[in-house]
């Protein structure tokens, strides 16, 4: 078969597929399989928890304790030097593996030692400096791979192509340059059987050429945003595993493998924490059509879940309800006064407030009887948006003590006349295409989370059809779970025994 009839493959291999020299090899050995007979593009995620332990570093070197994040990264340099060690054959891939990284490191401490003088860090030195967790994987990763035999190059997001705006911590690609960029650096690559290996997770601004991130969880995006710029056959992430399942496994350890899903129930899905990716990572592949499929690195046989376009999961899949998930770390504001509900202009000051802060909304319900709004956020922006609140709202001194979690209400002369917040709650939501439009699913929702004497403190419901989110208690969470999955997703295989371990 002529080279061209090959098939474009963008693999990621996630942190968890990267913990270590094991884990390396493993997916050396994955690239090795598929390289045969395939286009390859490889992306890497940084080691294990690598940007969890970064961040850590940064947190004492701002707090002025050199000392301690110095340890930390000394910890990481361990793991990395041990992983060159134990991957990289090729005694002159290695030593010049381990010149390099010893370099990287170099740079990692004199940012340190900075932001240990100044106490204090931008964004963008943030980025910065979590993008060396990614610079240094990646490079272990190429040089196992040449090691191996195969024909690689290194490419950091920026230099592969992908260039954004200026948002420090979240990035937005600027597309079409990026498109173009992307295709006028890779192509020639795998046209002549070279496997470019690109930093997953960090990109560079367009306009200063500064190096910057797509936001955690972000090396999914690298994979589809190249996927979609070369027109790939299929975005492979290869994560530890067997798919997407029908909940969080830590929480649900029966959950099953979902086989095909929609593009739109895996973003609603990931944006309740089913295998931490970001919800906006599937909008290049979605917008291609190209399919992404989940795969355990190691498991490699199992053929994982498939997400594509909603006609082609629609093919022999049932729709209804398929997942169950669940968002903890939110917190909701309730806002009540007169005539808060139908009328616009009063909503849109909430909203205003809401905006000025840079803070987003997961979920929105009202009552009109009782004229109030409730809100859910997350739950470390709840401070400030409370004082906010009561401040422009209720015109209250801004002081909200941290303990006080009793609405704060008073005459004045405004439409509002309370608010209030719970920080202690999660979010629960039932997720599949076409539920809502079968009748007595919300009415068995919540009839299973009431036989469990759970309190549901607030609904919403998509207008996608495709999620039925409820607040309740933190410590309800799990029994809820449970309980949703056992009714939607255990009791259709009623001979098999229903074995719910709650975490
Ligand atoms: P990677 O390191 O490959 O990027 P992540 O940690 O980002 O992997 O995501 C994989 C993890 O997501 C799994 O190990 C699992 O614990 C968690 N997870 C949470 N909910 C789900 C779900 N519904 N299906 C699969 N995995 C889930
Ligand atoms: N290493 C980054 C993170 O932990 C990006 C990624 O893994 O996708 O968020
Ligand atoms: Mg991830």
């Amino acid at each position: 078969m002529s080279q061209d009839h090959k098939k474009t493959f963008v693999m990621k291999f996630g942190g968890s597929s990267l913990g270590g020299s094991k884990e390396i090899l493993q997916s050396v050995s994955i690239v090795k399989k598929y390289s045969g007979q395939s286009k390859l593009i490889v992306v890497c995620s940084a080691m294990g928890d690598t940007t969890d332990r970064l961040l850590k570093a940064i947190d004492h070197a701002k707090k002025g304790d050199l000392e301690k994040a110095r340890k930390t990264i000394s910890d990481i340099r361990a793991s990395i030097e041990k992983a060159i060690d134990q991957t990289v054959e090729d005694s002159g891939l290695g030593q010049q593996c381990t010149e390099w990284a010893k370099e990287r490191f170099g740079e990692i401490d004199r940012v340190l030692l900075g932001i240990s003088l100044l106490r204090d860090l931008s964004p963008r030195s943030l980025d910065y400096f979590l993008s060396f967790g990614e610079k240094l994987s990646t490079s272990i990763v190429t040089a196992a791979l040449s090691s191996a035999g195969l024909r690689t190059r290194y490419l950091t997001g920026g230099e592969a192509g992908i260039v954004t705006d200026e948002t420090f911590g979240s990035a937005e690609p600027v597309l079409k340059v990026t498109n173009e960029k992307l295709k006028a650096s890779l192509l020639p690559l795998i046209d002549d059987s070279v496997i470019p290996v690109v930093t997953g997770y960090i990109a560079e601004t367009l306009e200063g050429h500064e190096v910057i991130t797509l936001g955690r969880g972000g090396s999914d995006y690298t994979a589809t945003l190249i996927a979609a710029a070369i027109d790939a056959d299929e975005v492979l992430l290869w994560t530890d595993v067997d798919g997407i399942m029908s909940a969080d496994p830590r929480i649900i350890h029966n959950a099953r493998i979902l086989e095909q899903i929609s593009y739109l129930e895996a973003m609603e899905m990931s944006a309740f924490g089913a295998k931490a990716m970001q919800p906006r990572a599937l909008e290049p592949a979605a917008r291609k059509g190209i399919p992404v499929r989940i795969k355990n690195t190691f498991n490699p046989e199992v053929p994982g879940t498939l997400i594509l376009s909603t006609d082609d999961a629609a093919n022999g899949v049932k729709t209804g309800v398929k997942a169950v998930g669940s968002l903890t770390n939110v917190g909701v504001v309730n806002i009540s006064g007169t005539s808060i509900v139908g009328s616009p202009g009063t909503a849109v000051k909430i909203f205003e407030i809401l905006k000025e802060h840079g803070v987003g909304i997961l979920m929105m319900s009202q009552s009109v009887s009782e004229n109030n709004v409730s809100l859910v956020i997350r739950r470390n922006e709840l401070p400030k948006i409370v004082r906010a609140l009561k401040k422009d709202l209720l015109m209250e001194d801004p002081e909200v003590s941290g303990s006080s979690k009793n609405a704060s209400s008073r005459e004045n002369n405004t439409k509002f006349s309370k608010v209030d917040y719970e920080d202690d709650v999660s979010i629960v939501a039932v997720l599949g295409r076409g539920m809502i439009g079968t009748p007595g699913i919300a009415g068995r929702v919540f009839s299973t989370v009431a036989k469990q004497g759970i309190n549901i403190r607030m609904i919403a419901q998509g207008s996608s059809e495709i999620n039925i989110s409820f607040v309740i208690k933190d410590k309800d969470r799990n029994r809820a779970v449970s309980a949703l999955h056992e009714e939607f997703v255990e009791k259709p295989l009623e001979d098999k025994p229903v074995l719910v371990n709650k975490a």
